[in-house]
């Protein structure tokens, strides 16, 4: 599975951005494999070295990327991946598309309810869970899969950026894609990541990854809060009408749960005038539609 490193980095142009004097340019992340979705190559590719064929076990809601992207890496390199789904209410109910994705690139799908589901961070009910699947030996990894090794594997993004943009926009589910990206950019470049969750406690995670992967804070970042829509998978007719134009206008098919409230995000941001004439902004595509 050779990934296409680096990814394309392409112009868009598009005259609610060129009005302002902003160049837009496109990162297509989404480009790097057909199946390991956008940037879940960059944080998976070095978790999935370091599990060393052992099983590989992670976390996620009935919808989530991370888990896709899990179950078709496992496929991909012959590890065998189990799957702890929130939600013990699924158990028994057809799958809906993406986890039967999931289940169809062989990962094993463990439920649970809720309130376990929330305490998998601590050690006794995360050592209960793993023995539970019957899988002692496992390489864990963290729910969105945000771990030291994926937010170093993400600052190669800022560094395929450097020289190239002076803003670089991104969504943000866990914070991790942002923490690497910022770490890889250089001097003068900033990030800025749209939260797709709402709870503005995001700040306080990206701080957190970059003290684990790099030992304190790295790079110029930001996070603007307006643009969740509610939280994760919240949308709105205003949204997905912007999506659906994006995609006619720069025939690219647009991610909703995230790559759509980015774009939109940057959208305003521009016509309200947030960047000085003669910026270039790249936006990152960090993934592709799912099934549905
Ligand atoms: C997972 C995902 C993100 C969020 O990445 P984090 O590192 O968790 O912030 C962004 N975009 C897409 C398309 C994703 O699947």
């Amino acid at each position: 599975m050779r990934p296409r490193l680096p990814s394309p980095l392409r112009e868009a142009v598009d005259e609610r951005f060129a009005r302002h004097g902003v160049r837009l340019l496109l990162k297509r992340d989404d480009l790097i494999h057909p199946e390991l979705i956008g940037n879940k190559w960059r944080k998976l590719a070095p978790n999935l070295a370091a599990a060393a064929g052992r099983t590989v076990l992670t976390f996620g809601g009935a919808y989530s990327n991370h888990l896709r992207a899990t179950a078709a890496a496992g496929r991909l390199l012959g590890l065998p991946t189990v799957g702890v789904v929130r939600g013990q209410e699924l158990a028994g109910r057809p799958l809906n598309p993406s986890l039967a994705r999931c289940a169809a690139d062989g990962m094993r799908l463990h439920f649970v309810d809720r309130s376990t589901y929330r305490r998998k961070g601590e050690p006794e009910t995360l050592a209960a869970l793993v023995r539970a699947t019957g899988c002692e030996e496992a390489y864990v990894v963290p729910e969105g899969g945000s771990n030291a090794l994926a937010v170093r594997g993400c600052a190669a993004l800022g560094e395929e950026l450097r020289g190239l943009a002076d803003v670089v926009v991104l969504a943000c589910g866990t914070g991790g894609t942002l923490a690497g990206l910022a770490a890889g950019l250089s001097p003068g470049q900033r990030a800025l990541g749209v939260p797709v969750l709402r709870g503005g406690f995001l700040g306080a995670e990206v701080r957190a990854l970059q003290e684990e992967a790099f030992g304190g804070p790295r790079g110029d970042w930001a996070l603007d809060d307006r643009f969740h829509f509610g939280g994760y998978a919240r949308t709105s007719a205003e949204l997905d009408a912007f999506a659906a134009d994006f995609e006619q206008r720069h025939a690219l098919p647009v991610e909703r749960l995230y790559v759509a409230k980015s774009l939109y995000g940057l959208m305003t941001l521009a016509g309200e005038g947030a960047f000085p004439r003669g910026t270039t902004v790249a936006a990152v595509i960090t993934g592709t539609p799912g099934p549905s």
